[in-house]
């Protein structure tokens, strides 16, 4: 087998999953270590990802926002129940180990939380925020594992920015984000949601991201998540984001080490080679069941479970489709996802035959 310094777990199926925490790319290998194109969720024993969404709360308040509506009555995971979930995780060698929320800074034990997490050897944490609890001193405690990485959501320049998220979280980010880019490069990324509003202006941003240093810019597309049902006319086509992502490839060849991708499973880029060197958010995307979350209640999700939303519900008619794997009340990680096979894999099916829907290329089921 191939020397690498990627973390790598071997799965009983013969398969290993070889994952890179500093670019957070991973590669399938074979039982001779020779790269391999494609996996099941059947071929790994345990997820590759898990989310955690340890407070229901946000003080963004993002019009399109599936989460962290809820101000009256937060919920969330209490920190001793954390420390023993993340103990399960770097046991089932998880690559990556997210805290999310609603807003995960307003956890009232974040901060012993993620030192906690940033402290374990095999999973790789991750924090997803919208950094207006942040000031440039808290991101250097929040990054002094160099393994660990920060994802701060950004649609675009302030305007923009604030027609759908708080308009105070512009000036608040970018108080802190270009210095912490000079000194943590491979440590921060920025995430666009795309959409009909940000559309023509994301080249021009992406531009002034990678003159500021960053490497990663991410932009998962607009999509029916949970209790969002953002107007169908903002959705952004197939078409537009091959040209679009064509455009950041000749900003990335502007600039060195700036590496945007648009997370979205149909994409041309990702036509041919779907597994190798893709980054996980979008490796997770589009193999659904590689990854579970957690939301403030204590149910388990599989990842992309969350595309599952009211209005999908009501029109698919179908029982399964919103199910919880379990929930960490009774059960461990490891027997939710073990006695889960199953019902993954229908929801996995459906997740699939309607992820045009989800993307709003579809705006019926039917
Ligand atoms: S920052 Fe994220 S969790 Fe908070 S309201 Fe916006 S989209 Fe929702």
């Amino acid at each position: 087998m191939k020397k690498t310094n990627n973390k790598e777990r071997t799965e009983p199926a013969g398969i290993t999953t070889s994952y890179n925490p500093v670019s957070r790319t991973m590669t399938i290998l074979d039982s001779s270590g020779n790269t391999i194109q494609d996996f099941s969720q059947r071929d790994i024993e345990y997820p590759t990802r898990v989310v955690f969404e340890i407070e229901s709360f946000c003080s963004s308040g993002c019009k399109y926002c599936s989460e962290g509506k809820d101000t009256k009555c937060r919920r969330n995971i209490p920190k001793e129940r954390l420390v023993e979930l993340i103990d399960e995780v770097e046991e089932m060698k998880v690559h990556e180990l997210t805290l999310r929320g609603g807003e995960a800074t307003e956890h009232p034990y974040f901060n012993e939380v993620w030192d906690y997490a940033s402290k374990r050897e095999i999973s790789t944490p991750n924090l997803i925020t919208n950094g207006m609890a942040l000031d440039k001193k808290r991101v250097d405690k929040i990054l002094a594992n160099p393994n660990s990485k920060l994802i701060v959501s950004l649609d675009g320049f302030k305007e923009t920015n604030s027609i759908n998220r708080n308009p105070k979280q512009y000036d608040i980010v970018m108080s802190w984000l270009p210095q912490a880019i000079k000194e943590h490069p491979e440590q921060l990324v920025v995430l666009s949601c795309l959409y009909r509003q940000n559309y023509n202006e994301v080249p021009k941003f992406a531009k002034f991201l990678a003159e500021l240093g960053i490497g990663h810019y991410h932009l998962p597309p607009l999509k029916r998540l949970g209790r969002s049902e953002m107007a169908d006319e903002n959705f952004v086509s197939l078409n537009e984001m091959n040209t679009l992502q064509r455009k950041l490839e000749e900003i990335a060849g502007e600039f060195n080490g700036f590496r945007p991708v648009i997370s979205c499973a149909e994409l041309e880029k990702f036509a041919e080679n779907k597994t190798k060197d893709i980054p996980v958010p979008l490796f997770n995307e589009m193999y659904y069941g590689s990854g579970m979350k957690i939301t403030p209640e204590g149910n388990i999700m599989v990842n992309r479970g969350i595309m599952f939303t009211d209005r999908f519900k009501s029109e698919i008619n179908t029982p399964v489709c919103l199910e919880p794997l379990g929930n960490i009340k009774n059960k461990s990680l490891k027997q939710i996802w073990k006695e889960s096979r199953d019902l993954r894999l229908q929801q996995e099916k459906i997740a699939n035959k309607h992820y045009a829907y989800y993307l709003g290329w579809l705006n019926s089921l039917k």
